[in-house]
């Protein structure tokens, strides 16, 4: 059993309310960890911490300082690489290879990612007649920076490392259902011997201790990734403070298959897209359109695939689809299911619990589910599910699967299966989409803008867009 505090001005503190939340195993619903229920009064302290150490000698470190900062974490992570990686897996349910090969690298990628692009930053210079102006960029001061529980550190390292590497000081709130590699990260500041103040953690529950970091006064700018009815909680306290914010939201992405795609390439892709991490990630393919004349052959060949995943113990290395989070989410997606029936749609695979070991009986397990034969407006083929179940529908042309596609409230990602290079162009800039992917899905490139439109979310981040959000750019005019 792991006890969880806080760490606020660079010790490990329990929260005023004295209160403690269980932490469950996703994998076998038991108690892994207690996490302190943090409220208003301990993101006050974190806030201070956070404040004092803004004018503390981190004012004055330098770019090199804070690259040299962010490698050591970046190391001091890959020292520990098994055991974040074991952490995240049973904290999530995620399947353990994955959180291997994929979470905890991103999180040490993240850090040294930024450590390079603050090196090799550079700023604006715009020469006028009698007069020259550069653009200086300051940090913007304290950052609230609140995250979701599908891709725990992954995410968490994305804001803190930008944050950092601009200068700002940090207090976090990770999801309360998955807090255990954010602890460790904490260790690790603390470990390294990382300035005290510059980043502070607080446990706790959203309307709890994250309202109190959006609704303080002395924390400066909020990056949220979420759910897109909390980004809207999120928007209404902070907006009338002024206060800068990145909304990372909700999808609902659709997966196009054109006729002349590579058949075996997309309907892998379109699986992996589907199913990855549970169908646990906001870039997730959950919509699958399909052109008519390959419609059935390609619902038949996913359905195969899909079925043959295998699902059980997240510490099993060969297991590709885990846990689902959490009880409660388990039974959302259940009711998804059960409401793509009632609007008439088929259950080609899964839409059940899978039969497992007796020590798995409690964890909060799903098949992976295709559903076939639903109109694309209905609830179930528009409504974010956020697990392991896709739709297929079937299109005629571009037109109609254009409509299809841009149909929802959602615009986060898309991805576009087709050996046609000008339709492929041509589609992408007509999706709604904040990334759309051609023949691939989920190739990630650092630099790249990261974001949605529509209701997934406000602004961009990554590379230059991540330092930019960080930072207040001032302009200095001076006449010649
Ligand atoms: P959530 O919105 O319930 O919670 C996200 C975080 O916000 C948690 O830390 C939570 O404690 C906190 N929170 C909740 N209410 C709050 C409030 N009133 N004020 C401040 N903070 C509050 O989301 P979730 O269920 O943890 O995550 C799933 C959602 O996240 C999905 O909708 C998914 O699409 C989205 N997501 C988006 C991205 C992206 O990059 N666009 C990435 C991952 C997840």
């Amino acid at each position: 059993m792991i006890t969880v505090r806080n760490y606020v001005g660079g010790r490990f503190v329990p929260a005023h309310s004295g209160q403690h939340m269980d932490d469950l195993c996703p994998a076998d619903g038991t108690v892994i960890a207690q996490i302190p229920r943090s409220g208003a009064r301990d993101v006050d302290e974190a806030a201070a911490a956070a404040n004092e150490a803004l004018k503390g000698p981190w004012a004055n470190s330098t770019v090199e300082d804070r690259a040299q900062l962010l490698e050591s974490i970046a190391s001091a992570i890959e020292a520990r690489l098994d055991e974040f990686a074991a952490l995240e897996s049973r904290d999530q349910g995620k399947p353990v290879s994955l959180a291997r090969s994929v979470d905890i690298p991103r999180a040490i990628a993240n850090f040294r990612f930024f450590a390079g692009a603050i090196r090799h930053d550079h700023t604006d210079f715009h020469p006028m007649a009698g007069a020259l102006n550069y653009t200086l960029r300051r940090p913007v001061g304290v950052m609230g920076l609140i995250t979701p529980w599908n891709l725990p550190l992954y995410l968490l390292t994305w804001k803190v490392a930008p944050a950092l590497a601009m200068g700002n000081t940090i207090v976090a709130k990770p999801s309360e259902l998955t807090p255990l590699t954010a602890n460790a990260l904490a260790e690790v500041f603390d470990q390294i011997g990382a300035p005290k103040g510059i980043f502070n953690l607080v446990h706790g529950l959203g309307a709890e201790a994250g309202d109190a970091i959006v609704s303080h006064p002395e924390i400066k700018g909020i990056s949220f990734t979420g759910g897109t009815s909390t980004g809207a909680l999120v928007a209404a306290s902070a907006a009338p403070k002024f206060k800068k914010l990145s909304l990372e939201l909700g999808g609902k992405n659709p997966t196009l298959i054109f006729a002349d795609c590579d058949f075996d390439a997309a309907v892998e892709g379109a699986a992996r897209a589907g199913f990855a991490n549970q169908g646990e990630i906001c870039l997730c393919g959950s919509r699958i359109l399909v052109e008519r004349s390959i419609h059935d052959r390609f619902l038949t060949a996913l359905t195969q695939r899909v079925a043959a995943m295998k699902v059980g113990d997240p510490s099993a290395q060969d297991t590709q689809v885990g846990a689902l989070v959490s009880a409660d989410h388990r039974d959302k997606v259940e009711s998804y299911i059960e409401l793509g029936k009632q609007e008439g749609g088929t259950i080609e695979c899964g839409g059940k619990r899978p039969e497992l070991a007796e020590k798995l009986q409690d964890g909060y397990y799903l098949e992976p589910t295709v559903i076939s034969g639903l109109t694309p407006s209905c609830r179930t083929a528009t409504e974010e599910i956020f697990g392991p179940v896709v739709t297929v529908h079937p299109f005629d042309d571009e037109r109609e699967a254009m409509a299809m596609a841009n149909g929802v409230r959602y615009g986060l990602a898309a991805s576009l299966w087709t050996t046609n290079l000008s339709r492929a162009h041509r589609l992408a800039e007509e999706l709604e989409s904040g990334m759309v992917w051609v023949n691939t899905w989920l190739l990630r490139d650092l630099r790249v803008p990261f974001g949605g439109m529509k209701d997934s979310g406000v602004g961009r981040e990554g590379g230059r867009y991540s330092l930019e959000f960080f930072s207040e750019s001032r302009n200095i005019c001076i006449k010649l």
